[in-house]
């Protein structure tokens, strides 16, 4: 499927059915009010549909019909053999719905289809497919007590979880939450971003097919002054969890202090260090990885390695291959499959990274590549890869995260210094360094404040590790086994015995 042309894929395209309404209660509906927001396609700048602009009186009905299937244990009372085939079935939808999605995640948020074909849509099922195949192999715990009692530490499912997810990765970023909290037996009520609702309705349907239940999983579109901040102040849902800026990760945090204590967890922003040292095993390599680290995803990336520290004995070599790779990534359009780098998000978006450009230029940084807007003909959103030299730690571009395809890169004399600078940021979610050498890669993977430290790679992992940030990139982790932790409460049982 992925080998289709370019032609092809706009066939499939003006031939696809949009999901447009809420889902509540088992039931695709229009928002309370009746309101609608404009879903624009980046690629042209042209509206795909209207999609439900859910509020308050929408979080209203989906928390009632949330609560109401907790209360009734129609979900978190199966068996765990019962909900992990339930949810096997639904990631085997999503399989089988591969292309639908892969072209839904492309045409409204401007990824390209080889990057939703490739990643997006496979990873989203088999993050539900690894929770599922979990749920039954997790026990829990008899304590080391006295014969005269028998002490159990068990864990319970929160209840109602909220979970608010940006426009980025919109399907994986929803299944990252919707996995565990499903698996561990909560309800789930999902808040997709403004700017790329339509995978999270999509999959609303294959989660019925597959048989769970109504109410255990309901998706409301919409604002998040709106919708989200309806969810976050409401007094009975039982937690938030949340994928997105660092701005709104602080926001919900204090919106949980104002109402119910609702458990807050924060999956926030980064600006990521890549460092380069003098002996890494294979410096073309990593000059090939440093572009892919920050274009990917027009780099609109949690963790993206926006910040690329070299070491100045080569960094004039390594300049040279850096910007011969990143000539090879060019802006067009996402249907296309052998497009590289899409389209960005939505106008706003854009005009914030052309802005940082411009700030970046007036900061005295060099501007090596790029640095322009491309095909406004089109009327597409499209930023060409942009590479900044000579960026000090006191410039705007090294300090804030821009979420747009423009790297800053500064070079260092020794290891202490390169740890310094990248431990320079408010932020922590990933690092990396390369280095032949074990001492030196320890070493800074230690020194590295991040959740996720690199060594000569970047991006690698899969669902068996853990992903968050330390400092402001938030708190708690998605994936893993300890993802499941965040979605239940440790219940202590002492049993007195005779
Ligand atoms: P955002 O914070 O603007 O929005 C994220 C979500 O929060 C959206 O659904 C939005 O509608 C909602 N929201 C906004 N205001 C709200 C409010 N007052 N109450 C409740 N909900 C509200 O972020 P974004 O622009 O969608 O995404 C980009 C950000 O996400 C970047 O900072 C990026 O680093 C971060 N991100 C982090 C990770 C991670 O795992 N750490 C992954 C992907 C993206
Ligand atoms: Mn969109």
């Amino acid at each position: 499927m992925s080998d289709l042309t370019l032609a092809q894929w706009q066939h499939k395209a003006a031939h696809l059915t949009l999901p447009s309404q809420a889902f509540i209660d088992g039931t695709y509906r229009d928002a309370v009010n009746g309101a609608t927001f404009d879903c624009i396609n980046p690629a042209n700048g042209q509206l795909l549909t209207r999609v439900a602009s859910c509020d308050a009186a929408d979080a209203e009905l989906a928390v009632k019909a949330a609560r109401a299937a907790f209360d009734d244990k129609r979900w978190c009372g199966l068996s765990p053999k019962q909900r992990k085939l339930i949810m096997q079935r639904f990631a085997e939808l999503m399989r089988l719905n591969l292309v639908e999605l892969a072209l839904l995640e492309s045409l409204d948020m401007g990824k390209p289809i080889g990057d939703a074909m490739g990643y997006d849509a496979p990873a989203a099922a088999n993050c539900i497919a690894w929770n599922a195949e979990a749920i039954d192999k997790i026990y829990d715990q008899v304590a080391p007590v006295e014969e005269s009692a028998l002490a159990l530490v068990t864990r319970e499912a929160l209840g109602v979880v909220a979970a608010i997810v940006p426009w980025n990765f919109p399907l994986v970023m929803a299944c990252w939450k919707l996995g565990p909290a499903l698996a561990t037996g909560n309800s789930v009520i999902l808040k997709p971003s403004e700017k790329s609702p339509l995978t999270a309705l999509r999959i609303a349907g294959l989660a019925k097919e597959a048989g769970i239940p109504d109410g255990v999983f309901n998706v409301l579109p919409g604002f998040g002054h709106t919708v989200g901040e309806a969810l976050a102040m409401h007094m009975d849902v039982d937690c938030i969890t949340f994928t997105g800026s660092t701005k709104i990760g602080k926001h919900l945090v204090q919106c949980s202090g104002k109402s119910n204590l609702k458990r807050a967890f924060m999956e926030c922003g980064g600006k990521s260090p890549n460092i380069v040292l003098a002996d890494a095993p294979d410096l073309d390599a990593a000059a090939r990885s440093a572009v892919g680290a920050i274009f990917y995803n027009q780099g609109e990336v949690c963790t993206a390695a926006s910040r690329l520290l070299v070491q100045n004995s080569i960094k004039p070599q390594f300049m040279e291959r850096l910007l011969a790779h990143a000539r090879e990534w060019i802006s067009a359009n996402p249907l296309d499959p052998t497009t590289r780098i899409g389209a960005m998000v939505d106008h706003i978006q854009m005009e914030q990274v052309l802005n940082y450009i411009a700030i970046g230029q007036q900061e005295g940084a060099k501007l090596l590549l790029g640095g322009k807007r491309t095909q406004p003909e089109e009327g597409g959103y499209y930023i060409e890869p942009t590479i900044f030299d000579d960026v000090t730690p006191t410039m705007r571009i090294f300090r804030e995260e821009i979420f747009g395809p423009v790297l800053a890169v500064t070079g260092f004399d020794t290891l202490e210094e390169a740890i310094a600078l990248g431990n320079d940021t408010d932020y922590g979610l990933a690092a990396a360094i390369w280095t032949a050498d074990l001492n030196q890669a320890v070493k800074g993977s230690r020194a590295l404040r991040a959740g996720t430290v690199f060594v000569n790679n970047w991006d690698g992992g899969d669902m068996t590790m853990p992903f968050g940030g330390f400092k402001q990139s938030g708190n708690g982790r998605d994936k893993s086994l300890h993802a499941l932790e965040k979605y239940t409460e440790l219940k202590s049982t002492w049993i007195q015995l005779e």
